[in-house]
């Protein structure tokens, strides 16, 4: 080995000290970026060096540079999309899966991210309730959790109507029927256009985003067929009714598959348990990580409770690897090579334990109760969801109004949240996704939108 024990201090070193600078200005900074991709290009890119430069000025040049062009997704002020921040254990254990630098795919080759990924699965069927003999792959997010989880449900169905998909592909094979509700999340018609299956059809919903049981019933016919219901709705947070779906779908011999990138984790907390009964009786089930646990990006999770399904989907044969009896990781995720996502996965649950999952769940729930209660109280403002998790949206009157409330609170920086279009309507959408959001931070965000506010009714906003 060429390389100098100590060829890597100096490098490590520095980006040690600029990853604690940059957490530590999130207390005070803005949220948004000050610069531009365009303000940036010029002061990382030019031609490339035609000599090698001292790694250790490389992360120099990195971290000053790039500093001005980050998001403050790490502060308890951002409350954009549904985007998670990171606990300490997990972002530490993030470094040492890049240290490591094991690919995580074999058992035999990999046993120690191996056996961590293996806990972690464990840990997580269980605070989730979900059937402790389902699989686990790890996946890069919800959408990918999508697409691994539905190809197993391809894979299933079709097996169950005599068709070998792996034989024989999708041409000519019996039509599988796609059901969803109108308020799934795009990801889900993602994953099956990646799959080869076409557009779904699209069942009616309640005014809070949630699947019509009578309406999913009316549309089923006999024959194969894959539902995708939803536990977290983007703007609602709403849960669609799981048990009752799963007793319509499973009569007709379906498989449900649920997207809960962030809703699913409900199921961690006794007190909004309740809000999800019956998802333990899906088929599969899509997370993240990233969002409601906090883990580093990029990290999801396709859950299977038949794994033979998934592995039948995500498996491959080939004789240069060294089996497992056991079975391997690689065969519950599309890739073959990656790394060890599920070490940050095992250090967040290791840290908080199950009272810490519990607390973290229940209170970003309180904190968007919180923002709720705060956003009601400004002049003009309404709530229009219930607010039952993480997300609340929010109309200032008509539409016009609404956006211009949005973009003068991103242009003052104090709070980020994001603008959207709900049933028709335009909102504002706060989604409480970070484990370090308190109370400081919700006081001090409802008081940026109501200065935005403000100024949008005295019309001085620019
Ligand atoms: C975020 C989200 C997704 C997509 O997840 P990624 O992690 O961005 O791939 C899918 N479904 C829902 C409900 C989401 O909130």
């Amino acid at each position: 080995m060429t390389a100098r024990p100590d060829a890597y201090t100096a490098a490590l070193q520095a980006a040690h000290d600029h990853a604690l600078q940059w957490l530590d200005s999130q207390q005070t900074r803005k949220v948004p970026p000050r610069a531009t991709v365009d303000d940036l290009l010029p002061l990382l890119g030019g031609p490339l060096p035609d000599v090698p430069t001292d790694p250790a000025e490389v992360v120099e040049l990195l971290a000053k540079e790039a500093e001005a062009g980050l998001m403050a997704i790490p502060s308890g002020r951002f409350f954009g999309w549904v985007i998670g921040g990171t606990l300490p254990a997990a972002l530490a254990a993030d470094w040492l899966v890049s240290a490591w630098d094991q690919n995580a795919g074999l058992r035999a080759i990999t046993p120690a991210t191996a056996a961590v990924e293996q806990i972690a699965a464990g840990w997580l069927l269980d605070v989730l309730g979900l059937p402790e003999t389902a699989d686990v792959g790890f996946v890069t997010g919800a959408t990918m959790a999508n697409f691994t989880c539905l190809a197993a449900a391809r894979q299933a169905a079709l097996m169950k109507a005599g068709w070998d998909l792996d034989r024989e592909g999708l041409n000519g094979a019996p039509p599988l029927q796609l059901l969803v509700g109108a308020e799934r999340h795009e990801t889900v018609d993602l994953a099956l256009r990646y799959l080869g299956l076409g557009a779904p059809t699209v069942v009616a919903v309640d005014d809070q985003g949630r699947i019509l049981p009578a309406a999913l019933e009316a549309a089923l016919r006999p024959g194969p067929a894959i539902v995708c219901l939803q536990a977290g709705n983007i703007h609602s947070g709403a849960f669609d009714p799981v048990a009752e779906c799963v007793e319509i779908v499973h009569r007709y011999g379906g498989w449900v598959h649920v997207d809960g990138a962030f809703g699913l984790w409900a199921a961690a907390s006794p007190s909004l348990r309740p809000r999800v009964p019956g998802l333990e009786l899906a088929d599969s089930w899509a997370t993240d990580a990233h969002k409601t646990l906090n883990v580093p990006y990029d990290s999801g999770l396709a859950i299977v409770a038949d794994r033979a399904a998934i592995r039948a989907a995500m498996g491959l044969q080939a004789s240069y690897l060294i089996r497992d009896e056991a079975g391997d990781p690689f065969e519950k995720v599309p890739e073959l090579s990656r790394r060890a996502r599920g070490v940050p996965v095992w250090a967040a649950l290791r840290s908080l334990g199950r009272q810490g999952i519990t607390d973290l769940v229940d209170r970003l729930a309180l904190r968007a109760r919180q923002l709720a209660d705060g956003l009601g109280q400004v002049p003009g403002a309404t709530v229009v969801n219930d607010v039952v998790f993480t997300q609340v949206s929010v109309s200032f009157g008509d539409d016009e109004t609404t956006r211009a409330v949005t973009a003068e609170l991103l242009r003052e920086g104090t709070a980020w949240m994001s603008g959207s279009v709900w049933q028709g309507r335009a909102v504002l959408r706060v989604s409480v996704s970070n484990w370090s959001t308190d109370e400081a931070d919700v006081a001090t965000s409802v008081d940026a939108v109501a200065r935005a506010s403000a100024r949008v009714r005295a019309g001085g906003a620019s």
